[in-house]
């Protein structure tokens, strides 16, 4: 950008989509917005606030995807890999029609590789108009459809809008309430809401797992998600993310007190039994 100041409109059109990945530090990107447009914005769906797009993902869904990651979230998990996503000021204003643009450039290629769009965060259901509309037009080119969210604004999708996504990637961060609020910040109970209202409507999930040692390797709670997961009966597979401190820079870049500093990442054997214990429900988890 140089030293020279750019309006929103110009930082909006001119700044680049894509990223190498979501560990790139992304800030202030939209804070000359003005408070109406971001209104209009939430309501309308005509513009998200992303942080960037990346491509090629192995690990967001089936296949290799494309994947949006959307800027805002209501959560302060401890070990957030992406604190620059909490604040949607930090994304970078995108129009619905260029959103549309970079997905229909992959189309082709993600179905030859039988993988799709994916829309993850920060929490991608924070600007659920524009989450739905972007979904919508996925569908519209053919191309598979997953949002990876907390679950905890779930009820903002109705039911024909979940339709549009072919698989939730939920996360599911602990099964204790109180372990849950602080690690978190909120309560557990919406995303578990959210999650047995999937199963009744039949929508396919692929749980998500972040495991961090002496925070949620607690054997009593893993059994616990484990046994509500496999009583849902819509749990395709379950994914168990070592945790790792890749997104460490970020929190000291942005002067956030980071609680995990000496914390190792979750080693094999760990993730191993916990894998194994999801698979003794007769879940698929890798
Ligand atoms: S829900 Fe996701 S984006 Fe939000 S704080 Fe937790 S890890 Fe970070």
């Amino acid at each position: 950008m140089g030293g020279e100041t750019m309006t929103w409109q110009k930082v909006s059109t001119e700044v680049g989509l894509d990223a190498k990945d979501p560990f790139e530090l992304r800030v202030n990107l939209s804070v000359d917005v003005p408070e109406s447009a971001v209104k209009t914005a939430l309501k309308t769906g005509d513009m998200g606030f992303l942080h960037s797009f990346t491509t090629g993902s192995t690990v967001d869904g089936p296949g290799v995807r494309v994947v949006a990651w959307t800027a805002g979230c209501q959560w302060r998990c401890l070990y957030c890999h992406n604190p620059d996503t909490w604040n949607m000021m930090n994304g970078l204003p995108v129009t619905l029609e260029r959103a549309i643009e970079a997905l229909r450039k992959y189309r082709h290629g993600l179905k030859l590789m039988f993988g799709g769009f994916t829309l993850s965060g920060g929490e991608p259901l924070m600007q659920d108009r524009f989450a739905v509309r972007l979904f919508t037009a996925a569908k519209s080119m053919g191309i598979h459809t997953a949002l990876d969210t907390n679950g905890s604004l779930g009820e903002r999708l109705s039911d024909e809008e979940l339709e549009l996504i072919d698989v939730v990637l939920l996360d599911i961060k602990t099964w204790d309430p109180e372990r849950h609020r602080h690690l978190t910040g909120k309560d557990v109970g919406p995303t578990l809401d959210f999650a047995r209202r999937l199963a009744e409507r039949k929508r396919t999930i692929w749980l998500r797992y972040v495991l961090v040692p002496g925070l949620t390797d607690d054997e009593n709670d893993v059994n616990q998600i484990a046994m509500f997961a496999a009583r849902l009966g819509n749990v395709a597979r379950v994914d168990v993310l070592p945790f790792h401190q890749m997104g460490r820079y970020k929190w000291k870049k942005l002067g956030i007190n980071y609680a995990l500093d000496d914390v190792s990442p979750a080693p094999p054997w760990l993730v191993e039994r916990v894998c194994g214990q999801f698979r003794s429900v007769g879940l698929i988890a890798h």
